[in-house]
């Protein structure tokens, strides 16, 4: 392509986007009950595709490196709510603690612990998730609910000041068979439910079920999701390969 064709071309790329994040995110919003909160899943994407969907009201993003949210966390609006929804290294916690809004991904006791230290310094009560393992694939991180219990019944957890644990998050195997990923959302809520009756009765924050993506978030949204986190359906498929 000549250079006058390419900047033509990146420009209507440009504004067709414009227009289909709002749509998009309007789409979306509108089949979602008043109990569920969508999270915009942002990742990989650049910062005016987020600022698109800022324009458009969006206010709660999800990303999953620590060190790509603080760099958009430092150019974008301040009122934002940053969520982190990926698999946290120990090391990069330090990047995400002063802002962070709620992390759904605790996979271990250690990064709680790690969490809570890091949030001790900045002198903050940071929320959380516990992520569980519910789908079939081996890949996908999480706890099960025997491994919650042992975190919840420990004395370290018990010491700890600077979390708070508002529920689950989860992520159902990648396929196409909607009983399967009905069957693992009913899984978490389940889970969410048990854990609810023994150890947080009295605590009403504890109330967040963070399960869905773009393929699967009506289903979750049946099964009992709070937050959905949805990111190729609003800002188009993720290009990996840059
Ligand atoms: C990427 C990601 C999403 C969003 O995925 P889409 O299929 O693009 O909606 C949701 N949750 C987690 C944990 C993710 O890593």
């Amino acid at each position: 392509m000549d250079n006058d064709k390419k900047i033509f071309s990146n420009f209507a790329r440009f504004l067709i986007l414009v227009t289909m994040i709002k749509e998009n995110l309007e789409k979306i919003r509108a089949t979602l009950p008043k109990s569920v909160t969508l999270v915009a899943v942002s990742k990989t994407k650049p910062v005016s595709d987020l600022q698109e969907a800022y324009d458009a009201g969006q206010r709660i993003f999800g990303e999953n490196h620590a060190l790509e949210m603080r760099d958009k966390h430092e150019v974008l609006p301040q009122d934002i709510q940053w969520h982190f929804i990926g698999h946290l290294q120990t090391n990069k916690i330090k990047y995400i603690i002063p802002f962070v809004t709620l992390i759904h991904s605790i996979d271990t006791a250690n990064l709680l612990e790690a969490v809570n230290k890091e949030a001790k310094k900045h002198d903050r009560v940071v929320d959380c998730l516990l992520q569980f393992h519910i789908a079939q694939e081996q890949t996908k991180f999480g706890l099960d609910l025997e491994e919650a219990r042992q975190l919840l019944d420990s004395e370290t957890f018990k010491a700890m000041e600077n979390i708070r644990i508002c529920g689950v998050m989860g992520m159902a195997t990648f396929t196409d068979d909607e009983i399967e990923v009905r069957k693992e959302f009913k899984h978490l809520k389940a889970i969410f439910d048990t854990l609810k009756k023994d150890y947080f009765a009295d605590q009403p924050q504890f109330k967040e079920i963070s399960m869905g993506m773009s393929d699967d978030y009506p289903i979750a949204v049946e099964e009992g999701a709070t937050f959905v986190r949805v990111g190729s359906k609003i800002f188009g498929a993720r290009n990996y390969n840059k």
